[in-house]
């Protein structure tokens, strides 16, 4: 019972740590052209007509809904470009929208084979399009990069971005730098080498691809970037792929000519496959400034070297101008998943600090020359045999949800989650690398939650959520909005002192920008993760975001998100001061009878099942079997009472065209009652739960 013990020692680490303007300029057309708002990424906004003074006047505009196929994530940023709205929804899909009325203008479907949600680990999201040359540019789940006509929605052309005999998926935006649009993926945790590749933006022909982990030395280096790089690994990590996939951030300074990518962990995750625990394994966890018309390498961060905790650098960047010991700085701020707060010089890529904005166990501190963490050797896990109970938790202390920077408060506002994680090596010789599948080497028996009742009550008092506001020069916190969930929104600010957040109960608020009081909510009827714009036509300023509870915290770690508003809708909404807009009242929901089928297989069935669900279905179905995603709980689905049903979706694809992987040539029909066993097991416990309430 080590684990148990673990989780124990967690959550006693995580609870001792436990100006407003008056004016109101005319506004013109205002766009939000930019994923980021501006190059450098700030969502910043100097719109001023709505203000903590009238914000409690703010209605709905208009809404939208996407057509899903399903209730999934919805992370995206949509963009505004002469009042038109261009919003991207679950499965690659978007909606070009009157940014005024709401009225559809043209949708585009990139019809995804469902078979390909089994290569992304975190919902089947998309993060925003990006508009150039009369153009809407899509990422596509399946590694595709569609330039789409924005007048008609019709495909200009189209490009197959990734090998698509290998498992890499796109969700992040595609970012334009001059004539080009760059793109990255994912994939670390499928067996994936990452890269980003500059597109033409008139014809989607290639201009160049950097790829940011080395590949075998034998075919010979790419540039010297990479020959550099393959010094710092050890073994045949390239027949793993070595991850370092950017799929998320990038930015760009237009006068030093440098785009910025963040890096994302190394694959698998566990340090002694992937590369004999040696070496710092360059590009992983990184921020590498490339040469935008070449791709060229100029300068490397990197934030964990040699990391084995999903600690990507892959997180929101925002470029902004600070006096730090009264010098004025180009700098670079980021708040990646390892739990510190950075400043770099962006011109350099020097270290200015790393502050913790959340507890964390993985490190003492930062060398503060040069930004190395020292880490603690019981995080090595990989080295020691042992289990190390991490905080931040893999799924950050901040994850992709993007930042704001206002220059006149001198503050960045994000979400921040601390929970913690067992990070356990798999078995000595266990592991077996799987292109179609998870590839971290963990021990699925032993990283995933206890089924224990009274330890996870104890763990869930351990994680907490909360909206921050953080002084990146006095490297300290100024505010804290404590959040119901770890799971939350993107954020806005505004230069009337506004700070605009939705959150993973549904509620979608303003703060005052000074203090975080909150001065303006609604309920939007599923959790908001996505990050609300703002923009003016006609004068008018309007506040829009995209709902749409998912990702990865709902779909594999329901057991922390009690109190998260499940999904109902996939939608924009927009607000305006006076808005007459209305949201449709939903239907009640029904409560079904919940009597799940009698557990009848033995003890050892019923383990066996418990390890193959934390090494097939956990990722979507939720660790422990609790999903708070808009993929089946399966705890409730009726069809685990009957065998052949439940055969015919995990070994047949009946709901392949879903997103429901077919397991046929994985899992054995023996193995599949096994998986069963164990969810009715749960279901069990479920009733059992409810009963005691
Ligand atoms: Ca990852």
């Amino acid at each position: 019972m080590k684990l148990t013990n673990q989780w124990c020692a967690a959550v006693l680490l995580a609870l001792a740590a436990a100006g407003c303007s008056q004016g109101h300029k005319t506004a013109a057309d205002v766009d939000w052209a930019l994923h980021g708002l501006d190059a450098g990424e700030k969502r910043f906004s100097a719109l001023e007509e709505i203000t903590p003074g009238n914000v409690s006047e703010l209605k709905v505009a208009w809404y939208a809904d996407f057509d899903a196929r399903s209730l999934r994530g919805v992370e995206g940023t949509p963009i505004v470009v002469d009042g038109v709205m261009y919003a991207s929804g679950p499965w690659s899909k978007v909606l070009a929208l009157d940014a005024v009325s709401g009225r559809k203008l043209w949708e585009f479907d990139p019809e995804i084979d469902g078979a390909v949600a089994r290569k992304g680990c975190c919902d089947v999201v998309n993060r925003g399009v990006a508009y150039a040359q009369g153009k809407v540019i899509v990422s596509v789940l399946d590694g595709r990069l569609i330039a789409l006509d924005a007048r008609t929605g019709k495909p200009v052309w189209s490009v197959q971005t990734t090998d698509k005999d290998k498992s890499y998926t796109i969700t992040g935006a595609p970012r334009v730098v001059k004539d080009k649009v760059v793109i990255g993926n994912g994939g670390a945790e499928y067996g994936v080498r990452g890269y980003v590749t500059a597109y033409d933006i008139a014809t989607g022909r290639q201009a160049w691809r950097f790829y940011t982990v080395p590949g075998d030395p034998k075919k010979g280096f790419e540039n010297k970037a990479m020959e550099m790089a393959a010094g710092t690994w050890s073994g045949e990590w390239w027949k793993y792929g070595g991850g370092g996939t950017a799929w998320d951030s990038m930015a760009y300074d237009a006068d030093l000519d440098l785009l910025y990518i963040g890096v994302g962990n190394g694959g698998p995750w566990d340090y002694k496959l992937r590369s004999q625990g040696k070496g710092d394994n360059l590009f992983v966890s990184s921020i590498v400034a490339l040469r935008p018309s070449t791709g060229e390498y100029v300068w490397h961060f990197q934030e964990v070297p040699g990391d084995e905790w999903d600690y990507t650098a892959t997180q929101h960047m925002i470029l902004a101008d600070l006096t730090i010991d009264s010098k004025p700085r180009k700098v670079l701020m980021q708040a990646p998943k390892n739990g510190h707060f950075y400043v770099l010089d962006r011109t350099n890529g020097q270290f200015i600090s790393g502050t913790p904005y959340v507890p964390v166990s993985w490190t003492t501190g930062l060398d503060p020359k040069t930004g190395r963490p020292n880490i603690v050797p019981a995080a090595r896990y990989s080295t020691t045999g042992e289990p190390f109970m991490g905080l931040p938790s893999p799924a950050g202390g901040h994850s992709w949800q993007p930042m704001s920077f206002n220059p006149n408060t001198g503050l960045v506002y994000f979400p921040i989650a601390e929970m913690a994680y067992p990070y356990v090596s798999d078995k000595p010789g266990a592991f077996r690398y799987d292109p179609r599948g998870w590839n971290t080497g963990q021990d699925p028996a032993r990283s995933s939650m206890p089924e224990d009742p009274a330890i996870r009550a104890e763990i869930g008092k351990s994680v907490k959520g909360a909206l921050i506001a953080w002084d990146p020069v006095k490297r300290r916190k100024v505010w804290s909005v404590p959040l119901d969930t770890p799971w939350n929104g993107g954020v806005l600010s505004t230069a009337s002192g506004l700070v605009f957040e939705g959150n993973g109960t549904g509620e979608f608020a303003a703060y005052d920008a000074t203090n975080g009081r909150k001065l303006w909510s609604i309920n939007l009827d599923s959790g908001v993760v996505a990050p609300p714009i703002t923009y003016s036509v006609r004068g008018v300023q309007y506040i829009s975001v995209a709902v749409g509870w998912g990702g990865i915290l709902p779909l594999n770690m329901g057991a922390a998100l009690d109190k998260a508003q499940l999904p109902k809708v996939n939608r924009v909404v927009t607000f305006r001061l006076g808005g007459t807009g209305k949201l449709p009242v939903l239907p009640a929901e029904q409560s079904m009878p919940f009597d799940p089928p009698a557990v009848t297989a033995s003890d050892a069935v019923i383990a066996r099942g418990r390890t193959l669900f934390h090494t097939r279905c956990w990722m979507c179905h939720g660790d422990t079997g609790v999903n708070k995603g808009g993929v089946p709980d399966l705890r409730m689905s009726a069809m685990i009472g009957d065998k052949a049903a439940f055969a015919g979706f995990v070994l047949q694809g009946a709901a392949e065209p879903r997103g429901m992987p077919n397991f046929g040539k994985d899992l054995s029909p023996e193995e599949t009652e096994a998986i069963r066993a164990y969810v009715i097991k749960r279901a069990n416990d479920l009733k059992a739960e409810r009963g005691k309430r």
